[in-house]
């Protein structure tokens, strides 16, 4: 590990441009000891207070200390949006939560092994370096709004809940702002290494959710194996059914490209109708139109669909 100057912020505005932060530590470390990352200045912001979940109207602001075990286990969390509680409690060990925190998980980084190894060309840890992963091992790569610059998969879960929830990120720095999650993360293109909208000197102070939509609510993870692995297609589906036709269906997806991914098309095409399997496999042709497999990653293709299908099952109530 290289030397940095580690000092502690009471309050998260005014940040130095150049610093980087540190917050549960949980993937900061790693990247640290493995030299991925190396910065000169971490500033931890653990004594920032922002480790609350409060009302905001009718919704909830999370401020970004809270813990991912804190936040699943929020009574308000559980009963009005029990898609964020299964998300979080299906992500990393009971320890990782306990340490984990909202806005660190959503700025974690990819879990590409070529990112980790820094022997190994990665255009996100070195821009302009190439690629090791086309043509390498693929088997956790991302299928939809990949570049010929980089195929790597965001890994977070409760990224996804919050997506398919129309959270909204609270930004503190120079221009304070909300950006819907939707808009924070980047897709790869040519600038792999730029994730986020977030620009030096700015943090995320809070995640806030909108008042709940109620529905049934689910979250599911396919994953190599049942704890401690990330995920290698995800699902969390929301779904509000109006006198047995789709109401309502919001549907997001992890494991499958470079930011949690929601596709508006195929909502809109789910919504006004009556479930069925003819119409769960029309979504699935949608969702998955412009999916692309590098090798070793093409079962995600088949995979995705047949997951899809059976949370439309499960959300809309048909039996699979
Ligand atoms: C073995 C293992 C298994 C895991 N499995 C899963 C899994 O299955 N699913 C899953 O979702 N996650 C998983 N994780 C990832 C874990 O959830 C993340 O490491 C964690 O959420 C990061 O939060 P943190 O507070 O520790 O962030 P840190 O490690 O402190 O920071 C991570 C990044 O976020 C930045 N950052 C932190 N806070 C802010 C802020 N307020 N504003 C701007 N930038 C900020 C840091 O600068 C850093 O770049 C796993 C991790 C490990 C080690
Ligand atoms: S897929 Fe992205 S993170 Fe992985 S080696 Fe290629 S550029 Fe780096």
């Amino acid at each position: 590990m290289r030397e940095f100057v580690y000092s502690r912020a009471d309050t998260l505005k005014g940040l130095p441009p150049d610093a980087t932060i540190i917050a549960g530590g949980t993937n900061l470390v790693d990247l640290m000891k493995h030299e991925v990352m190396t910065p000169g200045k971490l500033v931890d912001i653990t004594g920032t207070g922002q480790d609350r979940v409060e009302c905001d109207g009718d919704g909830l602001r999370i401020g970004t200390l809270v813990r991912n075990s804190d936040l699943a286990a929020h009574p308000d969390v559980r009963r009005d949006y029990p898609v964020l509680t299964r998300a979080l409690l299906a992500g990393a060990s009971g320890q990782l939560r306990n340490m984990a925190t909202t806005g660190g998980n959503l700025m974690q980084r990819t879990r590409c092994p070529y990112f980790y190894d820094t022997r190994m060309a990665c255009n996100k840890r070195s821009p302009g370096a190439g690629c090791a992963a086309l043509g390498g091992i693929t088997r956790n790569h991302a299928i939809l709004g990949t570049s010929p610059h980089c195929i790597a998969t965001h890994p977070s879960d409760m990224a996804v809940a919050l997506l398919a929830l129309d959270a909204e990120v609270e930004i503190v720095g120079p221009s304070p702002r909300r950006v819907p999650l939707a808009a924070f993360h980047r897709l790869p293109e040519d600038t792999p290494h730029l994730e986020t909208v977030l620009q030096p000197g700015e943090a995320i102070a809070a995640v806030r959710l909108p008042a709940p939509v109620g529905g049934i609510q689910r979250y599911r993870k396919v994953r190599d194996r049942a704890s401690f692995a990330f995920a290698l297609v995800s699902i969390a589906a929301i779904a509000v059914m109006d006198a047995g036709r789709i109401g309502r269906i919001a549907l997001a997806f992890g494991g499958v490209a470079h930011k949690p991914w929601r596709d508006r098309s195929v909502e809109n095409l789910l919504i006004g109708e009556v479930p069925s399997p003819e119409l769960f496999s029309r979504a699935a042709d949608a969702l998955l139109s412009e999916a692309e497999g590098k090798g070793a990653n093409e079962f995600k293709i088949p995979l995705l669909r047949r997951t899809l299908t059976a949370v439309l099952h499960e959300v809309t109530e048909e039996t699979p």
